[in-house]
């Protein structure tokens, strides 16, 4: 039995607005939040006039992820304690590599995570096929919500691994409808995207300064139109995940202002760092959607700001130097496209969204809702994580406003040698993450963050 905690003299911040509160803990759950709360026997934790929030939930991460001869640096175990570290107490994988059947996916990860993870986590299901028939696509979507996986994504892209036609997309989107399992969308345009690359890679154009141009801002502007429209033609929700352009938001926003339910994700990086380090040829800085101009990162935090963009969430899957180098071939690459692509994020994202709060660009309640209120609303996590109200897990965060962190990878805990953020210094971490009301991380220090600890969080159907 264990004892109740105290989280003593902070300003709490979540969807319900921003006030002075204790919170009392009871056995892993929020049941008080309120002023002046005093328990004989308590434990307290003094929160010293910082921010209570709650903790954030990373609904885009790759943990462990297979790409051709290497795998993204960490694992569900340096994984999720980098994101304990940096405020987050869960996240959502996407399970699945490839092609293989569905259930072998789920099984796998559920395997790679178990006895490993340090906080709570979900699965998304990545689906590149389903049944013609629309009776069966929504029983298979209904086995995935039985499961406790109430979101898959789709890709736009990748015609050789993952890409699914519109014919796919739509029976997906229509299985959603039916069964309130969340339909999200990697939104570039494949078949565009393959001939740009083509035609790149005979001119000689083989580094990472050719990448903004064969995966430009059209694409994915495109991608999204495309799977709006389906999404409006089925009645049913989308969710476009790692938004990038400014272009591929109009896109968004004109679905929108045309009745269609669509949502729309960001990442750190896309609001943060410029396509200028592939223009370098920094071949660290790979990833897709690419990363975008100025213009681009101040539409998108102007959405973040004003609730367009609904979500912060990081598709952390960074790579070593050495693995990078290596190549997807494991043998060195010869051109951009073998070179695994992905970002390290989990671990800084509270604190780089933050830093828009210190701009001015954002309130403090956009911040906690784009990085913990969204995603638990959207995926469905409501009622059990994402605010800061009794009976809910007690997942909290004391942030403190004023304390410095530098963004260097010798100071973080992911086991990716190289942040893309190297030699940024922020203002504002957390000083106490609380998973299930127990001390994971102190100061941004793992803290009694014990392998195995984090569970499977069983989501449910998304209504709408
Ligand atoms: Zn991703």
């Amino acid at each position: 039995m264990t004892s109740d905690l105290v989280v003593r003299g902070g300003t709490v911040v979540d969807g319900a607005g921003t006030r002075r509160a204790d919170v009392l803990v009871r056995a892993g759950r929020v049941v008080a939040v309120e002023s002046g709360i005093a328990v004989a026997g308590a434990d307290v934790v003094d929160a010293g006039g910082g921010y209570v929030i709650p903790g954030g939930i990373d609904v885009h991460t790759h943990f462990a992820l297979p790409v051709g001869a290497v795998t993204s640096a960490d694992d569900f175990e340096s994984g999720t304690r980098a994101a304990a570290c940096g405020g987050t107490t869960c996240v959502v994988d996407f399970a699945g590599a490839g092609r293989e059947p569905w259930e072998e996916a789920l099984a796998t990860w559920h395997d790679r995570a178990r006895g490993r993870a340090v906080v709570d986590y979900g699965f998304h299901l990545t689906v590149t096929e389903l049944p013609v028939e629309p009776e069966a696509a929504a029983r298979r979507f209904a086995a995935f919500a039985e499961q406790g996986v109430t979101s898959v994504k789709l890709y736009l892209a990748y015609p050789d691994r993952l890409m699914v036609d519109d014919d796919t997309l739509g029976r997906a989107l229509a299985a959603s409808r039916r069964t309130g399992v969340r339909v999200c969308v990697h939104a570039e345009d494949g078949a565009t995207v393959e001939t740009l690359v083509g035609e790149a890679v005979a001119a000689g154009r083989t580094g990472p300064d050719a990448i903004p141009s064969v995966r430009p801002a059209a694409v994915e502007a495109e991608a999204i139109r495309r799977a709006a429209g389906l999404a409006g033609a089925a009645d049913a929700s989308l969710y476009v995940v790692h938004l990038s352009s400014a272009a591929g938001l109009e896109a968004v926003r004109t679905a929108r202002a045309a009745g269609t339910d669509i949502h729309a994700e960001t990442c750190p990086h896309y609001l943060d760092l410029e396509q200028s380090h592939l223009e370098a040829g920094e071949q660290d800085f790979v990833c897709a959607p690419p990363l975008r101009g100025a213009l681009d990162r101040a539409a998108l935090w102007g959405a973040v700001a004003s609730g367009d963009v609904e979500v912060v969430a990081t598709d952390h899957c960074p790579f070593t130097a050495a693995d990078r180098r290596r190549g997807t071939g494991g043998t060195g690459w010869t051109d951009f496209t073998q070179i695994p692509g992905g970002l390290s994020g989990v671990e800084t994202r509270l604190s780089l969204v933050y830093q828009g709060v210190l701009s001015g660009q954002l309130s403090l309640e956009r911040w906690v809702n784009a990085t913990s209120g969204a995603p638990a609303r959207l995926f469905g996590l409501a009622g059990v994580k994402g605010a800061v109200l009794p009976g809910l897990d007690a997942d909290l965060v004391v942030f403190d406003p004023g304390a410095t962190r530098t963004l260097d990878a010798s100071r973080l805990h992911s086991r990716s040698d190289r942040s893309p953020y190297e030699g940024r210094v922020v203002t504002g971490w957390p000083v106490v993450t609380l998973s299930r009301g127990e001390v994971v991380a102190v100061n941004g220090e793992p803290a009694d963050a014990r392998p195995g600890r984090g569970r499977f969080v069983r989501r449910s159907p998304i209504l709408r």
